[in-house]
């Protein structure tokens, strides 16, 4: 170690000063709620980037070793399979199984099972199940254990920390492949593309030596051996010399955190430029020779080539006005945003989660997923933008402008982000370093220990 314990202690309190008056201005305790509502979700199946992904040590195991004389199982929930089947394959007594069930069943919704989810079952010296550990979510633990011939459940608090990272690199393929290699996870990743879809058109606007940097939070478990990603703070592109930066900040009266340019102007806008990330532009809105017809006709739309089930986003808030068969165009989704604005996906393989006529939808939610249904050659996304019930050339779109930050708000969010920018020159001016707030704030008489050195 270069640096003196004195130096990591100044640099310390400086930082744990600053996660106070971000925590306190941007109401760090509710962004669970919010990414649930704002994230695009994408099922385990068709995770077609999941190779890329994050995994975190996944770990139900108890800290504790089992009571002497327990032996503890780990079961896997594999496809087609209850509860039932797994507790019955790994040991246990029928009636043991359904009283374990039904307790558990008091703080767990069995319908949300999921495939690959873990848990363990303990056994005692007589093969009679015991109990039961299983996590719920991130903050939770559900414990079941057996009381003479019952089971009783507990629902355990599982005390975790907050840190925010940072990263920067230079992109020398394209941003996901550049940001991946510089330790940023999937989720993170597919979260920086989305707040700047509205400024950046990711087909064409990356080059090699662009660069990128963040500032997200990292929820993790105390033993440090379980993460969940939070929310991005700060994401700055530069393409080609010129930077893009934008903040998170939730106006007074909004419902949700949203990202605003450093004047204040929301990065979202009315529509989307793309409503696809990792997608080619294979054909262009104007007259050209049909590939299945054969003769010129005009093509009202743009396509983009992906992988069958890449996801296809909402290009902007609105109501579903139809997803369903629609002739040539195969499954078919079309969105009204407004009186004047609609967008429309055609050939998908699939609607997205709940998708249906009269369904409301938010910018960047998933509607469905690239197929090939309909007309076509090959498996591809056409996709409409209709001005007034006329399909427009979507690349000619001046596209409307979203929100900008006054009064008050500005005020506020002027010094969110001053604070932001001087948290991360304090990073990259000082040293490496990440901290960790709950402890810090639970501890305030021994910053030392709040403090923690990352490698990067
Ligand atoms: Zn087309």
């Amino acid at each position: 170690m270069i640096l003196n314990r004195n130096r990591h202690l100044f640099a310390g309190i400086a930082l744990f000063a600053f996660g106070v008056s971000l925590g306190y201005l941007i109401d760090l305790p509710t962004p669970n709620v919010e990414s649930a509502g704002t994230a695009p979700v994408i099922s385990q199946e068709e995770n077609y980037l999941d190779s890329a992904n994050y995994v975190p040590v996944d770990d139900t195991a108890p800290d504790e070793s089992p009571e002497p004389g327990l032996n503890l199982i780990q079961v896997t929930v594999k496809r087609g399979q209850g509860m039932m089947d797994i507790l019955v394959k790994s040991g246990a007594d029928r009636k043991d199984a359904y009283k374990a069930i039904k307790a558990l069943s008091q703080h767990y919704n069995m319908k949300k099972l999921q495939i690959g989810q873990t848990l363990y079952a303990a056994y005692d010296a007589d093969s009679r199940l015991s109990g039961l550990n299983m996590q719920k979510d991130f903050d939770h633990m559900i414990r079941v254990s057996r009381t003479d011939d019952n089971f009783n459940a507990a629902l355990e608090d599982l005390p975790s920390i907050k840190i925010t990272r940072h990263v920067e690199g230079v992109i020398s393929d394209s941003l996901f492949q550049s940001a991946y290699r510089e330790g940023l996870p999937n989720r993170v990743i597919v979260d920086m593309i989305r707040i700047f879809s509205f400024d950046v058109d990711f087909q064409r606007e990356i080059r090699k030596g662009d660069s990128f940097e963040i500032l997200y939070e990292r929820k993790m478990s105390e033993d440090g051996r379980r993460v969940e990603e939070g929310n991005i703070l700060f994401a700055k592109l530069t393409l080609r010399g010129k930077p893009i930066s934008l903040y998170r900040y939730k106006p007074a009266k909004a419902l949700f955190a949203d990202y605003f340019h450093a004047n204040g102007q929301s990065a979202k806008k009315a529509l989307m430029r793309t409503p696809i990330e990792g997608a080619r532009l294979s054909s262009y809105y104007g007259k050209r020779k049909h590939p299945v017809l054969g003769y010129t006709r005009m093509h009202k739309g743009l396509d983009f080539a992906a992988p069958t089930g890449t996801p296809i986003m909402a290009a902007g808030d609105g109501i579903v006005e139809r997803a369903s068969r629609y002739g040539s165009y195969g499954n078919y989704v079309r969105i009204r945003h407004n009186g004047t604005y609609k967008t429309a996906y055609a050939h998908l393989s699939k609607y997205g989660r709940g998708i249906k006529a009269g369904k409301r939808v938010k910018q960047g939610q998933i509607i469905g997923y690239v197929g090939a249904t309909g007309r076509v050659t090959a498996r591809h996304l056409h996709y409409e933008v209709l001005v007034n019930g006329k399909q427009v050339n979507p690349l000619r779109l001046k596209i409307p402008t979203g929100i900008t930050l006054k009064g008050k708000d500005k005020k506020k969010f002027v010094t969110l982000a001053a604070d932001v920018d001087q948290h991360i020159n304090a990073l990259k001016h000082n040293i490496l370093l990440t901290w960790n707030q709950k402890v810090a704030l639970n501890d305030t008489g021994k910053n030392e220990k709040s403090l923690f050195l990352q490698s990067y």
